[in-house]
């Protein structure tokens, strides 16, 4: 380490050790306990992989927190970013600006139907916030209904809609939240044994749910379209339909958190368009911009649009759709545009991740299911296939489960790991060959734990 170095310098050659001494004295980490980490040290990232402080590769199936559609250091990106500092680095909410307006028309291009307004956040957790008092202001209702097996935030109402045990620690109640059971066939709550059926009770519970709870204090339905940091739990063909249509019957406005599968994860610009679906809000973040500057928002119905038309929207953020986040915005989705990176998450699950995935399952008898679609895939780790034994306990994790993911580190993959799951999510880019080295060092950590 040395204390003559530039300060201001962040250069590629910056000091790695003082880097990890530094964070241990002073940053406070998400989700850990702070003395029990030792964080790696990246130095740099290019395309799918990213390099440690001793020059290590690896390949990134994780995309970071599912974030980096566009892989790392995409010269597009970077670029954009930099012309845009070059002349306006930032300007208030308030007024118009190019990289702002652009993103804006880039986005309602691709949501579905008439989604067609913009509220720009800093992340997901706000652009639920957000969604959220939009649907309360526009039906004058206050409950919201949200899934057990989900995330949508670490903010006070976000993590108080999530349904997985994220929650647990941070729910301070009282925000008018009620959980319900989304469609899971491998671990059904109603105990169905086929996707119709599972497809079916999912949905008269919720048409329960409802019922109960009383449809005119019901503002809001909020669901991931593919619950993602969940487990990755495609719905069968005709929940999202059903969801749609109780809430039209309902007045419940229907706000589809698309932050993690949005924008080509799940092989389609949104999730929903799996299931055919136009919701009435969608929040994004993460893939809308690969992560490069934080940026997220709420795609607005015309409808829910004329609630405000003459009434003021009571919310809003010092940073609302800031010039370098909107620039790598702009970059982002034109790139995707021109090289049909969608089209392409779509094939690398076809065509490799999936039979990658299934092949594995055959030969792995602690695969339990295989779950996902376009470049958004989990496998569920069990001790025992016939009772479906989690390999770590929900909310918690175990020594196998550790020994796979550092065999998986060790031999240059980082996986993202979630309990007793392994997803595979890697960048939208990632090619073909680089997939199916991914899926030959899970195979190889697999082998080594069994
Ligand atoms: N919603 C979903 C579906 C997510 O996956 C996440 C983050 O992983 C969030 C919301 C929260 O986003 P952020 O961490 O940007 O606030």
């Amino acid at each position: 380490m040395t204390e003559l170095m530039n300060k201001s310098d962040l250069s590629g050659t910056y000091d790695a050790a003082r880097a990890y001494e530094l964070d241990r004295a002073h940053v406070f980490h998400s989700w850990s306990a702070q003395a029990e980490i030792t964080p790696m040290v990246v130095t740099r990232a290019e395309g799918s992989h990213v390099w440690d402080a001793n020059g290590t590769r690896y390949l990134d199936f994780s995309s970071q927190l599912v974030f980096t559609n566009l892989g790392h250091q995409h010269p597009r990106i970077v670029a954009a970013i930099q012309e845009q500092a070059a002349h306006l680095c930032t300007i208030a909410p308030a007024v118009a600006n190019g990289a702002r307006s652009e993103a804006a028309r880039l986005i309602a291009s691709h949501t579905p139907g008439d989604l067609d307004h913009v509220f720009f956040t800093n992340g997901g957790a706000d652009a639920n916030e957000h969604a959220v008092r939009m649907a309360r202001l526009h039906t004058g209702r206050h409950k919201v209904l949200t899934t057990y097996r989900s995330y949508h935030g670490g903010t006070h109402l976000a993590v108080n809609m999530t349904g997985d045990p994220r929650r647990w620690a941070s729910d301070h109640g009282s925000t008018g939240t009620v959980h319900f059971f989304g469609p899971f066939l491998y671990r059904s709550a109603f105990h169905a044994t086929t996707e119709a059926e599972e497809c079916q009770r999912a949905l008269e519970h919720l048409e329960q749910v409802v019922a109960l709870e009383g449809p005119a204090t019901v503002a809001a339905i909020v669901l991931e379209a593919i619950p993602g940091t969940a487990g990755i739990m495609v719905p069968p063909p005709g929940y999202l339909a059903g969801v749609r249509e109780i809430c039209d019957r309902h007045g419940i406005v229907l706000i589809a958190d698309e932050v993690m599968s949005g924008f080509g994860r799940a092989g389609r610009w949104f999730a929903v368009e799996h299931g055919a679906i136009t919701p009435d809000l969608i929040t994004f973040a993460k893939g809308v911009n690969s992560g490069y500057v934080p940026l997220g928002g709420v795609a607005i119905s015309d409808e829910i649009y004329s609630t405000f038309a003459h009434r003021t929207y009571p919310g809003g953020l010092t940073y609302s759709g800031h010039p370098l986040a909107c620039a790598a915005a702009v970059a982002t989705i034109c790139t995707m545009e021109d090289e049909d990176v969608v089209g392409r998450a779509e094939r690398l699950g076809e065509d490799v991740l999936g039979p990658g995935l299934r092949a594995l399952a055959e030969k792995h008898e602690r695969i339990g299911e295989v779950r996902g679609t376009g470049a958004f895939w989990a496998i569920e780790l069990v001790s025992d296939r016939t009772t479906r034994e989690p390999l770590a306990p929900y909310g918690g994790s175990s020594p196998e489960m550790g020994a796979i993911v550092k065999g998986c580190q060790e031999r240059g993959m980082l996986p993202f790991v979630n309990y007793n799951r392994i997803h595979v999510v890697p960048p939208l880019t990632t090619t073909d060959d680089e997939a199916r080295e991914g899926l030959a060092i899970l195979d190889a950590a697999l082998d080594a734990t069994a």
